[in-house]
């Protein structure tokens, strides 16, 4: 029997390096570090907490190999889907 492990994953996707300056992401949020280093403070707007530009708030970043997978996966999905809800509704067609 198989499982996933972090090695695995991490063939799919990466946590998120994204630092400008004195931000940097954490799990999709942008923090500000102290000018002393000393701590950091999450980053917001009026809005809420500022989504990191490069990972787009999701923290973690998907290599080529991830975007394949998520393709793949999504494709499949969407043909699972559209078959089921052919299956649960079949007078509405396709
Ligand atoms: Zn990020």
């Amino acid at each position: 029997m198989g499982y996933t492990d972090m090695n695995e994953i991490s063939q799919f996707e990466v946590a998120c390096k994204y630092r400008d300056g004195k931000m940097y992401c954490s799990g999709g949020h942008l923090y500000v570090l102290e000018p002393d280093n000393s701590m950091a403070t999450l980053a917001v707007m009026d809005d809420g907490p500022i989504r990191c530009p490069a990972c787009d708030g999701k923290g973690y970043i998907l290599t080529p190999a991830g975007e394949q997978l998520i393709d793949m996966i999504w494709r499949h999905t969407e043909r699972r889907v559209t078959d089921l809800v052919h299956e649960l509704r079949p007078e509405d067609g396709v």
